[in-house]
């Protein structure tokens, strides 16, 4: 199996999971009570696989899928101001080929890059449980292991960051937004920074120029 049909196999894995009770019920019931601009919307409703390219050197490692974002349009950071911060940097760093990612048919292509999540289901308050990032954990690392061009992983937040070190077997480090970590013997650079969350955003917590930098930093890490 080459690693397009290994990804396409874990895609379909991903997308009939139904490992942790909480969310799958979470997950329907969020598409069930719309807000009002969504209401003629039919929701996604199921988990999220990653998406992107599959010889990417850049891995964007996110929480998990926003309940009016991911979980109704189907494709992670879509249709959400998380999702327009993300999409937007990539496009300045010339790794995507629009700045919007507002429907998973809208064309957008994404070019060195790859675009994960801790957890594939939507959780209530965004706070997934341990036991559920324990249960996805098994997909990130997959991903991981299929896509073996990645030299830069970017976490957004501190659960990414923990998650990706857990998954790697690699010792415990503080989050720190901006810092850049190599390790001894592991050939990836994990890249922190804090999430493009609209609590981040709007409190001046994460400016646009923070993010951008952190992007820059990691695209030059990746070639
Ligand atoms: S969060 Fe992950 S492990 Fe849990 S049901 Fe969703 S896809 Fe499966």
């Amino acid at each position: 199996m080459n690693r397009i049909e290994a990804l396409n196999a874990l895609s379909a894995q991903i997308i009939g999971c139904n490992l942790c009770p909480r969310l799958v019920q979470h997950r329907v019931k969020v598409a069930l009570n719309p807000p009002k601009r969504y209401r003629d919307e039919e929701y996604w409703a199921k988990p999220l696989p990653g998406f992107g390219d599959p010889y990417a050197k850049l891995l964007i490692l996110g929480l998990a899928p926003a309940a009016h974002g991911g979980n109704r349009t189907g494709r992670m950071f879509t249709g959400d101001s998380s999702g327009a911060w993300l999409v937007k940097a990539l496009y300045e760093i010339g790794c995507a080929n629009m700045p919007m990612s507002v429907s998973r048919s809208d064309g957008l292509v994404l070019n060195g890059v790859y675009v994960s999540a801790v957890v594939r289901c939507v959780p209530p308050a965004n706070k997934p449980l341990t036991s559920e990032v324990e249960n996805c954990s098994r997909y990130l690392k997959a991903e991981l292991d299929i896509l073996r061009d990645v030299k830069v992983v970017l976490a957004l937040g501190r659960l990414a960051h923990n998650t990706y070190l857990r998954v790697s077997g690699l010792v415990s480090r503080p989050f720190k937004h901006g810092q850049i970590i190599r390790f001894d013997g592991h050939s990836r650079i994990l890249v922190d920074s804090y999430h493009p969350s609209r609590q981040n955003t709007q409190t001046g917590r994460l400016t646009w120029s923070m993010w951008i930098n952190v992007f820059r930093d990691a695209s030059r890490l990746a070639r």
